[in-house]
């Protein structure tokens, strides 16, 4: 059976500026297979470019084919939702570059968007315009939902932080495009040209990489090197296939198989090995 992955970056592949154990290994693997995959981040910081090179840098065998970012993804879906539209961006690099290749315009006033990603850089002066503009009429987009991202000193307020200072002084909700939205998932599976039921995600955040999967269909593989615990499992009302330590111990001969049954044997197994 063939089958692809979807891999989230951060937590999954490295930890701040470190890989983790295994994940060259298993991209050598992918390739040296010919599995198709892709890395998925939900920070729309970055070029596609940028973090290929990052990866590149920390040893791993890639190309920039291999990262879709929420930005690209937000950009695709504003350029299919109104061609050559414009945008007032809240954000850096990465959403600025995947807007204008998708054929979009950045003004400074009467956008059709105020468009909301990471960044560190916006201010008071730059909500406050964001606010008159979608008070007259803008549509309010935010690359991901994140309300925080980890950093090496604790956590810096995300993507969904910032998005819901404007959502509170507007009382207007924003349309969130990255993970676990139906709409990056289903992009990034296009992307390596898989069916639902052959396509793989990987993750360590329930709330976006394993329902996202979910939602679409996929096969959901949880790492447990990042955000997501044992004991955090209990609070969710859905589950992934599988539950593994790390990416060192990817169950692939088990998602090679298509039966659905001998996947659902194989979580709760390893459901039970894992929390005692
Ligand atoms: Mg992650």
């Amino acid at each position: 059976m063939k089958i692809g992955f979807l891999i989230d970056m951060d937590g999954v592949i490295y930890k701040e500026n470190d890989l983790i154990p295994g994940a060259i290994n298993f991209i050598n693997y992918l390739i040296s297979n010919n599995i198709p995959f892709l890395f998925l981040t939900n920070n729309s910081r970055k070029t596609r470019r940028d973090t290929a090179t990052k990866l590149k840098r920390m040893g791993m065998p890639i190309e920039e084919k291999h990262v879709f970012t929420c930005a690209m993804a937000t950009a695709r879906f504003l350029a299919k939702q109104k061609p050559h539209g414009t945008a007032f961006v809240v954000g850096e690099g990465g959403l600025l570059h995947a807007l204008h290749t998708n054929g979009y315009s950045i003004v400074d006033h009467d956008p059709d968007y105020v468009v909301v990603g990471e960044g560190t850089t916006f201010n008071f002066q730059i909500i406050e315009s964001a606010v008159h503009m979608i008070m007259k009429g803008a549509k309010l987009i935010s690359t991901n939902p994140d309300v925080n991202c980890p950093t090496p000193k604790g956590i810096r307020p995300g993507c969904g932080a910032i998005v819901s200072m404007i959502e509170k002084a507007t009382g207007i909700e924003a349309f969130s495009v990255g993970k676990p939205s139906p709409v990056m998932m289903r992009e990034a599976r296009k992307e390596i040209g898989m069916e639902s039921a052959a396509t793989v995600m990987i993750g360590d955040t329930m709330s976006t990489d394993i329902l996202g999967g979910i939602q679409m269909g996929y096969r959901t593989v949880l790492v447990l090197t990042g955000s997501t615990k044992t004991e955090d499992l209990k609070k969710y009302a859905f589950s992934p296939d599988f539950i593994v330590p790390s990416i060192a111990e990817i169950p692939i001969k088990q998602l090679l198989q298509p039966i659905r049954k001998v996947v659902e044997t194989q979580r709760n197994i390893l459901a039970e090995e894992l929390t005692g």
